[in-house]
C-alpha cells in the first residue's frame, strides 16, 4: 500500500493503474467498519488488476458548523491499518493547503436534491461535498466509485453531479452497516454521552417500526409522527428532521407506489445522528 499527500505523489502512484479499473473510496477518516464494507466492495470490483484508491480528508469546505469540525475524531494511524487490512493500494491523505488554493473561487452547487432534508438544515453543505469529490474524480480518474447508502441524499446528489456534468465514472451504492443494537455506524458515534449512546438505537428501532406502519397502510404524517414521538422522549434529543420523500426524486411523494425514503436527523447533545430506510407500499 501506497500513500500520496500531494496531488503529484498521487498522480505518479497511479500512473502505474492507468487503463485498468480504479476504484476509488472517499472518506473523511476516523475509519470503521462501515467504511472497512465499502473499502472491500472496491477492493472486489477492482479484482487483482486493478486499484483501490481511498481518501482520507476531512473536509473544512462541507462543514456548516466550526464545531463540528473541531470536534471530528481524527485516527490517521488507526485508519491506515484498516486501509491496509482491506486491501487499499493507494491512499491519499492531502491537508486542506494541498487541496484548495487560498483563492478559489469556483462554488459547484446542485439546486435541486439539495434543497431537502439535510441540505435545508446544514447550508452549503451539499455544495462543499459537490466540490471536494469533483475534485478528487479529476485528480484519481476512477473508472468506479463507491458510496454508503447512510448519507442517501449524498449518493443522489453525486449520481446527479456525475450524470449533469458527464463525469466518466460508475457510482456504487453500499448498504448501511450497523452495530448490533441496530445504531448506524458513524465516526461521530465516539462522541455520544453513554446515555446517548445506550438511546441512540431508539432511531433504527422506530424506522423500523414505521416501516412496517408504512407497509400496513398508515399516512405519511403518522409514520413520521411515530418516529419523531420515539425520539423526543429522550432527554436531551432534539430532532432536527423526520422525512418521508420520493426515493428518487428526494421530494414530496406524489405518487403513493413509488419508492419511498423515509429520513432522519437527531441531535443527541451536540452529536447530529442521520438514518434512514427505504419503504413501499405493499399494495
Ligand atoms: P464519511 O467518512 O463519513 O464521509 O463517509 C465516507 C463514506 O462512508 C460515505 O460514502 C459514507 O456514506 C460511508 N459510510 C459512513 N458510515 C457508513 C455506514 N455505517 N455504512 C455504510 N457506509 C457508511
Amino acid at each position: 500500500m501506497q500513500t500520496a499527500s500531494t496531488k503529484q505523489e498521487l498522480r505518479e502512484q497511479l500512473s502505474l493503474y492507468r487503463g485498468k479499473r480504479i476504484v476509488m473510496v472517499p472518506t473523511m477518516g476516523a475509519l470503521h467498519e462501515g467504511h472497512a464494507s465499502l473499502l472491500r466492495q472496491a477492493r472486489e470490483l477492482a479484482g487483482a488488476e486493478g486499484c483501490v484508491v481511498s481518501s482520507i480528508f476531512l473536509n473544512p469546505v462541507q462543514f456548516d458548523n466550526a464545531g463540528d469540525l473541531a470536534t471530528y475524531p481524527q485516527t490517521p494511524e488507526a485508519d491506515l491499518a484498516v486501509c491496509r487490512a482491506c486491501g487499499v493500494d493507494v491512499v491519499f491523505m492531502p491537508t486542506p493547503d494541498i487541496m484548495y488554493c487560498a483563492d478559489r473561487s469556483i462554488h459547484l452547487e446542485e439546486t435541486h436534491l439539495s434543497t431537502v432534508l439535510c441540505g435545508a438544515k446544514r447550508p452549503g453543505h451539499f455544495a462543499g461535498v459537490c466540490l471536494v469529490v469533483n475534485k478528487l474524480f479529476n485528480l484519481v480518474q476512477p473508472t468506479d466509485a463507491v458510496f454508503g447508502k447512510k448519507d442517501y441524499q449524498q449518493l443522489a446528489i453525486l449520481r446527479r453531479m456525475v450524470r449533469d456534468l458527464d463525469i466518466p465514472v460508475t457510482l456504487h451504492g453500499a448498504e448501511i452497516v450497523r452495530e448490533a443494537d441496530g445504531l448506524a455506524l458513524s465516526s461521530r458515534n465516539v462522541r455520544l454521552t453513554p446515555e446517548h449512546r445506550e438511546a441512540a438505537p431508539t432511531i433504527r428501532r422506530s424506522l423500523l417500526a414505521a416501516r412496517q406502519a408504512y407497509r400496513a397502510g398508515a399516512s405519511e404524517e403518522s409514520t413520521c409522527a411515530g418516529v419523531q414521538q420515539a425520539l423526543t422522549h429522550i432527554p436531551g434529543v432534539r430532532v432536527d428532521y423526520v422525512e418521508l420523500v420520493d426515493a428518487e426524486t428526494l421530494h414530496p411523494l406524489a405518487d403513493a407506489t413509488r419508492p419511498a425514503l423515509l429520513a432522519v436527523a437527531a441531535y443527541f447533545g451536540d452529536v447530529r445522528l442521520i438514518d434512514n430506510i427505504e419503504l413501499t407500499r405493499t399494495v
